[in-house]
C-alpha cells in the first residue's frame, strides 16, 4: 500500500499484506516456525528468529499496525503490558523522571510504583485536564509523559493537545495508552505523539481470545524498544500475530458498531430513573465532550454508570442480566460487565479509589456486537428487577 493514501477500512484490510500473496493465499498462514534457515546475514540481529520479531506474521503485522495510525513504524508484544513495560525499560535510565497521568491502568499503576522505586526511577502523577500544573513538575531528569486517551473506569478525557505540544515544547518523549479508543477513534502520530501503545488483547484482536500488545511510533523509538524486546523476551509468537492480524481486518466494522451502541445504550441509562450518573464521553453533559468530539472520530465502546441504592443494588443488577458476561477486560464481540472495585481497581486502596471517584457501587460496561436493542431491553428488564 506504501504511501497511498486509504481510508482506514481499506488500510485495515490490505495494509502490510504480502505481494504476491504467498502461495495465493487471501489469508497470511501462519509461519509456524521458531527459526529459519540462514541465508548469509552478517550478524545475529539480521538472523530469523521469532523472539526478534522478523518472521514473515511479525512483519506483516508490524506494517499494518503502523499504517492504520499513520505512523512510521510499530512492533508486537507479548501482551499489552509487555508493551508498556518494554518501551518504559527502554526509555528510562535510573536516575530517570517520568510524569504519568493520575489515573493509570492498574498494571502500569503497579509497574511504576512496585518496580521503578528499585530500578531508581522516579514518577510523579499529574492531572491529565490540568496543563498548567505541569510546568511545575518537571525536573532536570524529566524524560517522557504518559497518559491514556481515555482513562479506564470514568472514561475521563485528558488534554492530549496539551500533552504533545508540552511534551515537544520540553523535548520529553509523548507516550499515550491508546487501547480504549483504538487506531479507528483516535491516531496519536497525526496529534503529536511519539509513542502509541495499546492492549492488543482488546480492540485490535476483539475476539477475548489472544493476549498481545503493540507499541507504534517513530522509528528509531520503535527500534531501541524493539532491541531491549528482543533482549526481555515479551516477543509475540506467530499464532498469535495471526489472530491479532485476522481480528485487525474488521476493526473498523466492530468498533463503529461499539460507538454507536455505547451511545444509544448511553443515552438510555441516562433518563432512566434509578441511574444516578453516566461516563461516557459521548454524551453532552459529559464535561469534555466537546474535547472528545473535537480529537476522536468517535467516543468508543466503553461507558460506566451507577445505580441508585448502592452496592447491593449494583449487584442485584447484575445478576439479573442475561446477556453481557460478568468479567474484566473488554474490547470483544461479547459485551462484559463488571463492577471495577472488585476486579480491575481492586488492588488499589479504597481509600485512593474514593479520592478518584470510583465508588464500590460503580459499574463498568464494554459493549459487544450484540444488537444494541436487545442490550437495552436486558437492562431495563435487570434495572426493573433490582
Ligand atoms: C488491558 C489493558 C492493559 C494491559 O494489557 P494486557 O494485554 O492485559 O497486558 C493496558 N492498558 C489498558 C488501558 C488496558 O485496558
Amino acid at each position: 500500500m506504501g504511501k497511498v493514501a486509504r481510508h482506514l477500512d481499506t488500510l485495515l484490510v490490505h495494509a502490510g499484506e504480502p505481494s504476491p500473496l504467498i502461495e495465493g493465499a487471501v489469508g497470511i498462514p501462519i509461519f509456524q516456525s521458531s527459526t529459519y534457515q540462514y541465508r548469509g546475514e552478517s550478524s545475529h540481529d539480521t538472523a530469523r528468529y521469532v523472539r526478534l520479531s522478523n518472521t514473515p506474521n511479525h512483519i506483516a503485522l508490524h506494517r499494518k499496525l503502523a499504517a492504520v495510525e499513520n505512523a512510521e513504524a510499530a512492533l508486537v508484544t507479548a501482551s499489552g503490558m509487555a508493551a508498556i513495560s518494554t518501551t518504559l525499560l527502554a526509555l528510562l535510565r535510573p536516575g530517570d523522571h517520568i510524569l504519568a497521568q493520575d489515573c493509570l491502568y492498574g498494571g502500569t499503576h503497579a509497574l511504576m510504583f512496585a518496580e521503578f522505586p528499585r530500578l531508581n526511577i522516579e514518577v510523579d502523577l499529574i492531572d491529565g485536564d490540568a496543563p498548567t500544573s505541569w510546568a511545575a513538575r518537571v525536573k532536570s531528569n524529566t524524560r517522557a509523559i504518559y497518559v491514556e486517551t481515555i482513562s479506564n473506569p470514568l472514561m475521563q478525557v485528558p488534554d492530549l493537545k496539551a500533552v504533545a505540544s508540552f511534551a515537544r515544547e520540553r523535548r520529553l518523549i509523548s507516550i499515550i495508552d491508546n487501547t480504549f479508543a483504538s487506531p479507528v477513534n483516535f491516531r496519536p502520530a497525526e496529534h503529536g505523539f511519539d509513542l502509541s501503545l495499546h492492549s492488543a488483547t482488546k480492540y485490535l484482536n476483539g475476539h477475548s481470545d489472544v493476549v498481545a500488545g503493540a507499541v507504534i511510533g517513530h522509528a528509531a523509538l520503535v527500534e531501541r524498544i524493539s532491541h531491549l524486546l528482543t533482549r526481555l523476551g515479551g516477543s509475540l509468537d506467530p499464532h498469535a500475530c495471526f489472530l491479532v492480524h485476522r481480528g485487525m481486518k474488521t476493526l473498523g466494522v466492530r468498533m463503529r458498531h461499539q460507538n454507536e451502541a455505547a451511545l444509544r445504550i448511553a443515552r438510555f441509562l441516562e433518563q432512566h430513573p434509578k441511574v444516578a450518573t453516566v461516563n461516557y464521553p459521548g454524551l453532552e453533559n459529559h464535561p469534555r465532550h466537546q474535547r472528545a468530539r473535537e480529537l476522536f472520530d468517535g467516543f468508543g465502546g466503553m461507558l460506566s454508570f451507577e445505580i441508585k441504592g448502592g452496592v447491593e443494588v449494583a449487584d442485584r443488577f447484575l445478576s439479573k442480566l442475561a446477556l453481557p458476561i460478568c468479567a474484566p477486560s473488554l474490547g470483544g464481540v461479547e459485551s462484559l460487565i463488571t463492577r471495577p472495585a472488585t476486579t480491575s481497581h481492586a488492588a488499589m486502596p479504597e481509600a485512593d479509589r474514593q479520592r478518584a471517584g470510583i465508588t464500590n457501587s460503580l459499574i463498568r460496561f464494554s459493549v459487544g456486537l450484540e444488537a444494541a436493542e436487545d442490550l437495552i431491553d436486558d437492562f431495563a428488564k435487570a434495572l426493573a428487577a433490582c
